[in-house]
Formats: structure tokens, sequence, C-alpha cells
């Protein structure tokens, strides 16, 4: 491996300028790990190419040399996704970030594949137009790690995930030729098969993804959001299947647990809320006129499922205050614990309190704190094992639970991720769901594609490892 790496290290000097190769450990620090920050896998080096030229040389220079290579966008996976697990080659896709053309009468924008959604966000405002999905990490999260990823947030309860939004995807192959799947008009191009489909929620193992056609919507006139709080489980859940069966239709439904409000309300960004109580975010959207009329009867759900101190604000500095609880537990995690872990699952919503239990009674009898925010309406499960490695034993008791959860979700008609993907993480346990023979069809997916498994080794399938 020294000689190829030397090999490596020459061949990728002749593809690059100077500052976008990084060999020194120092310089590789920050990418042997991503949101999952436990597990660490160092690269044998990172490329930054400036653009999609530069990208296409790196992908044949290291397909020539039998090198393992890693698409990397912010690096905010939390299923150990954009990982060097075998070694070999990052290719981090932060240059390229233009959003290179808005259409206002079409719905539809151009952008590269390392634009952050913050980035689109900001450059839709002024055409009065919007990009829905919106994960948490949003502000330096690439749309090239959503598409592969096929990312939710807690707007896609009413507006869909990242699928419903890719009307063409262009990408590149191992061997350094451009595809392209669908475009501005979407649709499925001349094929029978939406190939861009395959594409999305492939986890880096089939392609490159440089460029992507995104559908867009109107902003909506007017937003009211709604902060509730439970005194249990039952009340919370009631509240939940209240809204989300109603037709009055919340465009997002957000649960945080007692331990998740106790630990904000034990931090600088408290916003003055019960320790003791659930905290539930709402919010309906759409036009003034229609909205506005649907106020009352969002409040009037939450009363009757027996939510207290429910407030409502259609003003954006008052409903960033009632949002704010919300917003900042994620960050706070990492603040506060030496690791974590957020599974990722999703159930039926109507086993929520169950399988709430479920995880509380393992956390407890474990010894390990875990703490709950999570997409409820959409059924997205998201517990967080705060723990610290370096105690014996915590680790592995966290991974004794996440399997146990995992073998309890799918029981309950659930399956292993509702939106962070498989990763390096989970896939151990993609045998709780798939047959031997349904796994065997998966796995001759990529090899169609990429036959040494060079594209991400090591992730979504345990057994997808390169052999060069
Ligand atoms: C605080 C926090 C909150 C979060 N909230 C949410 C949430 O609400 N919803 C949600 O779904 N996720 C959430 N996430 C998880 C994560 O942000 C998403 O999975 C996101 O899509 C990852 O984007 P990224 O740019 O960081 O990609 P990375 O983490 O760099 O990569 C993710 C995957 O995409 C592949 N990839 C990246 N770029 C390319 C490319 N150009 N071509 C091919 N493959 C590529 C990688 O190989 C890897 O498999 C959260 C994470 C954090 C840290």
């Amino acid at each position: 491996m020294t000689a190829k790496l030397a090999e490596l290290e020459v061949t990728l000097r002749r593809c690059l300028k100077r500052g976008q190769l990084l060999l020194s450990p120092a310089q590789l620090a920050g990418y042997d790990t991503d949101g999952l920050s436990y597990k660490r896998f160092p690269p044998d080096a990172v490329a930054i190419p400036a653009d999609a030229d530069g990208l296409i040389a790196l992908l044949q220079a290291a397909d020539a040399l039998g090198v393992p290579i890693c698409l990397r966008g912010a690096g905010t996976s939390l299923s150990g996704g954009p990982v060097a697990v075998q070694g070999g080659l990052i290719i981090h896709t932060s240059r390229l970030r233009a959003i290179r053309q808005i259409s206002r009468d079409g719905l539809w924008c151009e952008v590269e594949c390392g634009v952050t959604l913050s980035q689109i966000d900001a450059a839709l405002k002024p055409y009065g137009l919007f990009y829905p999905p919106d994960p948490s990490s949003g502000p330096v999260c690439t749309i090239g790690g959503n598409v592969a990823s096929n990312s939710g947030g807690a707007h896609c309860f009413r507006y869909g995930v990242t699928s419903n939004y890719i009307l063409g995807v262009e990408a590149v192959l191992l061997d350094g030729r451009v595809v392209r799947f669908g475009g501005p008009g979407g649709g499925r191009g001349p094929w029978s098969h939406d190939w861009k489909r395959l594409m999305i929620g492939s986890e880096g193992t089939l392609a490159a993804f440089t460029r992507f056609w995104l559908r867009l919507l109107p902003a909506p006139e007017k937003v009211w959001t709604f902060r509730a709080i439970c005194p249990d489980l039952p009340t919370a859940e009631r509240a939940i299947q209240a809204l989300a069966s109603d037709p009055v239709f919340p465009v997002a439904i957000e649960l945080m647990d007692p331990r998740c409000v106790e630990m904000v309300e034990n931090s600088p960004m408290a916003v003055g809320l019960p320790r003791d109580h659930f905290l539930l975010v709402t919010e309906i959207d759409g036009p003034a006129q229609l909205v506005d009329r649907r106020v009352d009867q969002v409040r009037k759900l939450l009363q009757e499922a027996g939510a207290l101190g429910i407030a409502w604000s259609d003003d954006a500095q008052q409903r960033q205050g009632l949002w704010k609880a919300r917003k900042v537990a994620g960050g706070l995690m990492g603040q506060l614990s030496a690791d974590f872990v957020v599974q990722d699952a999703v159930i039926p919503k109507r086993y929520l309190a169950d399988i709430l239990q479920f995880v509380y009674d393992e956390a407890d009898a474990a010894g390990i704190r875990v703490v709950n925010v999570f997409h409820a309406g959409d059924g997205n499960l998201h517990p967080n094992f705060l723990f610290d490695s370096r105690i014996p034993g915590q680790l592995e008791a966290v991974e004794a639970i996440g399997k146990r959860l995992m073998r309890r979700v799918v029981e309950l008609g659930g399956t292993l991720s509702g939106e962070h993907g498989i990763g390096n993480d989970k896939s151990a346990y993609m045998p709780l769901v798939f047959g031997e023979a349904t796994q065997k069809l998966q796995l001759a997916v990529p090899a169609v594609f990429d036959r040494a498994s060079q594209l991400n080794p090591g992730k979504v399938f345990e057994g997808r490892v390169y052999h060069a």
C-alpha cells in the first residue's frame, strides 16, 4: 500500500493545484469521522477539486490506481456515510458550490453538488420560491449529501423528502464518464424506468453527483407556528395523531421528550419550559386567508388532546422563539457529551409510546443517558444516546441497545432509517429487514456501476468491500 500511496500522491499532485490536496495527519484530522464521531477511519488523502472537470480527473486517477474513493459533502452524516472505512481517497466537494440558474417560471433551479441548503434558501428568497426539504443541518449540509442520503426534515411531513424534489441528476461514473438522468423538465426522460430515482439515496455507492435540477414551490404566503407542552407521553401521542389525521394538515409535527427539554433548560439556550413535560411544535402554512381560518382548529386539537401552555404566532421573530428549544437541541448534544449516537428509525406512528418506553427501559437499565427529539409526524424516531467511549463498556452497551432497538422497530412494522441512511452504522442490521435473496439483488445494483466496490466501500451492505 505504501508504494501505491506514493503513486497516488504523484498522480493527485498532477490533477490538483496547491491547497487542493491534503496529506499530512494534521490536515486529514477533520476527515476521519462524520457526525458519528466515535467511529474514526483515517483516509490516506483528501482532494478538493475546483470544479467538475477536476472531480472527473480525480475519479479516473483513483480508479486507475485502484484506491478506495469516498465522496464527501459537509460530513454531517449521522450514519457513518462519508468516511474512508478502507482508507484511500476522500473527494471533498465544497468548491463545487455554484447556483447556476434559477427559473422562476419553470419552478426549478440548477445547482452544483457542494451548494448548502442555506445558500439555496437565500438565493430563492428574492424569487418568492423555496426548496422544501429542510434537514436541521441546513446551514452547512450540501445538496449532494442530501440527495445521496435522501434526506428529510421537519417540514417533510407535508412536503415530502428530497426524492420528491429532484428533477435531474448529473453524475460521474468511476471511469470518468458523465451521465445525466432527468433535467429541468423532470420526468423519466426517454427510459421507462426512473433512473434518477436509483441515484437518490445511493449513499455514494453508485457515482459522484456533480449537478442537480431541483423542483421548487412558491413560498407560502403565511406561516403560523404553535408550541405546546404535554404532561405525559399518551397526551403527546394523542396530540400528534389528532394533528396528523385532521384536514388542517400541518406541515411539521416535532416532539422533544422531557429529558431533552431538561437538557435545553439546563443550558444557556434555556427558554423557560417546564422540565418534566414533552414539547410539541407544529406549523401550518399557505394562503393567508386559508391558514388564518385554521388557527383555531389547531389550537382546539391540541387542547382536546390534553396539551397545555399552547402558544402560537405568525410573527417571524416570535415564531423563531417558539422553535428555539427544538432548533438548539441537536447542537447541544455534541457540546454536552463526549460521544453521542443518534439512532434513526421509522415506525408506524401508533407505536410511538411503545417504542419510546422501550428506549427508556433499555437506556436506564444500561445506565446510558438518552434524550429524544424527532420528526414525530413522520414516525421518525431519533433517540440520542449520550455516552463516553473512553469509559469501558459504554460503547458496547450503546451498540447493543441500538441492535435491540432496531429489532423491535422491525417487529413493529418500521424500518432502519427514516432519513439518515444506513452508512456503516446500520449495515449490520440490513438482514433484519431484507432476506438473503433480496440482499443479493440489492448488491447487484452497485456492482453494475462499480464491479469491485471501489466507491464508498463498507457502506449500506456489510459485505460490500473493495478488493483492489
Ligand atoms: C445537527 C444535525 C442535524 C441533522 N438533521 C437532519 C434532519 O433533520 N434530517 C436529515 O435527513 N438529516 C439530518 N442530519 C444528517 C445529515 O445532515 C444529512 O444526512 C445530510 O444530507 C448530509 O449532508 P452532507 O453534505 O453533510 O453529506 P455528507 O455527510 O458529507 O455525506 C453523506 C453521504 O452522501 C454521500 N455524498 C456526499 N456528496 C456526494 C456527491 N457529490 N456524490 C455522491 N455522493 C455524495 C457521502 O458519500 C455519504 O454517503 C443532521 C445532522 C446533524 C449533524
